[in-house]
């Protein structure tokens, strides 16, 4: 089985393509400014596992064009990784929002991309881009299984205290207003890896309660009991929860009135503030890039050093808030970006919990590569460090369910 991951953004087309006998990637590629008009270009980044990489500009007016120009780059020339097209046997796409319609993979019909465009309201930027990408899939590839993955499904599963917010109760039924959480594949997969890792350490992984930490750009964490998520940081919107690269995560709600106030913002260019100007770029006035926020930090940088003790704070918090919502703590999972590289952020977030039985190993903390556990030997709960893979997961699930319909007939 050959399956393509397709993530769609509003100008940009990024795609995997995934020899599934072997879960291994025959190639990746991203197409950036789609649709760019005039003299602008899209560009094109082809990646072939052991070809040469393929770089080029070109017009490429819409996501249409852009899956012909993926299907070109990986049938024909010198990068190419497959004879025909029809190799390809599905398409997994990544959708953002799924709402309360969606705790799995589906396979796409009529019904299900009604049911994703009814979700456009909760996804302003995200789920038309997905929906382009879909409609874009079933056209240059007629006939194929197309399969949606959200990344709302994972947090499905969280009970009503956990999800609804303390809102007039008439504004979640009318307007779905409640938590739905995001990275969601992600928190799957290392919530899974980290189980599995705990039964290979002789301990109960299926029962145990698990904090994943998602430090990337995006930053959300997940509590996971007994392989389900209990509760997550991103609400409505992936502006909730910890501090991110430029997003604020939590603040007191009262504030955005007062800058309307104060400031004589609409509230358009406050929501902008908080989803690009606020975070770490806002805190360190420096960047929104955490190596850079760092070094500054370590340099002495006011702002920068602000920036890292916030952002620490906030997911050290989350860590004993969730410790207190499954009642005990088995494991925390660190992974994304800031997760899998930072061993110096993984400390300051981690020193000092030993009252939560967790002890961080700072040798192996430091050392060590791939999937592993940097609490000591003895320390009852555990922290791993766990890549993720969340476009292995859309491709898995989209294998799943074209084996379900086959099965369901
Ligand atoms: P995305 O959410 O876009 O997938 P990533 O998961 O790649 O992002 O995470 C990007 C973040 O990871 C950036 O803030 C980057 O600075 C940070 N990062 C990557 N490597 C390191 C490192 N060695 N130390 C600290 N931060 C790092």
């Amino acid at each position: 089985m050959v399956v393509l991951v397709v993530n769609c953004g509003s100008s940009s087309l990024k795609y995997i393509l995934y020899d599934m006998r072997t879960e291994t990637v025959a190639a990746t590629g991203l197409i950036e400014r789609i649709g760019g008009g005039g003299d602008q270009h899209a560009v094109v980044h082809h990646r072939p596992t052991d070809k040469d990489r393929v770089d080029y500009e070109s017009s490429i007016e819409d996501h249409y064009a852009a899956v012909q120009e993926t299907v070109k780059l990986l049938t024909t020339g010198e990068g190419k990784v497959l004879n025909h097209l029809d190799e390809i046997d599905a398409v997994g796409h990544r959708v953002v929002h799924g709402g309360e319609a969606f705790c799995s993979a589906v396979l796409i019909n009529e019904p299900v991309i009604k049911a994703i465009e009814a979700c456009v309201s909760l996804a302003p930027l995200h789920n038309p881009p997905n929906l382009l990408g879909i409609r874009a899939c079933m056209a240059a590839l007629p006939g194929k299984p197309q399969v949606a993955v959200f990344d709302t499904a994972f947090h499905q599963t969280m009970p009503r205290r956990a999800y609804l917010y303390a809102l007039p109760y008439e504004l979640y039924e009318r307007h779905g207003i409640r938590r739905y959480g995001f990275h969601g594949t992600s928190h799957y997969y290392v919530a899974r890896r980290a189980a599995e890792m705990l039964t290979q350490m002789g301990r109960d992984g299926a029962h145990a309660r698990i904090v994943t930490c998602h430090l990337g750009n995006g930053c959300s964490m997940s509590a996971v009991a007994d392989g389900v998520c209990v509760d997550t940081s991103m609400g409505m919107t992936p502006l909730e929860g910890l501090v991110m690269g430029t997003r604020s995560g939590d603040i007191d709600p009262a504030i955005i009135p007062f800058l309307e106030e104060k400031l004589g913002k609409t509230g358009a260019e406050i929501e902008r503030m908080l989803n690009r100007e606020s975070g770490l770029l806002g805190l360190s006035g420096t960047s929104n890039d955490m190596r850079d926020v760092s070094e500054a930090a370590r340099n002495g940088h006011e702002g920068a050093r602000a920036a890292v003790d916030v952002f620490c704070y906030r997911v050290r918090k989350y860590i004993g808030a969730y410790a207190a919502a499954m009642g005990g703590l088995d494991a925390v999972v660190f992974t994304a970006g800031i997760g899998e590289n930072s061993p110096e952020l993984r400390e300051r977030i981690l020193m000092g919990l030993s009252f939560l039985g967790l002890d961080v190993d700072p040798e192996r903390n430091r050392s060590g590569r791939g999937d592993r556990v940097i609490s000591t030997p003895e320390s009852r709960a555990a922290a791993f460090v766990i890549r993720t893979q969340e476009e292995l997961v859309i491709a898995r699930e989209t294998l799943e369910a074209c084996k379900q319909a086959v099965a369901a007939g």
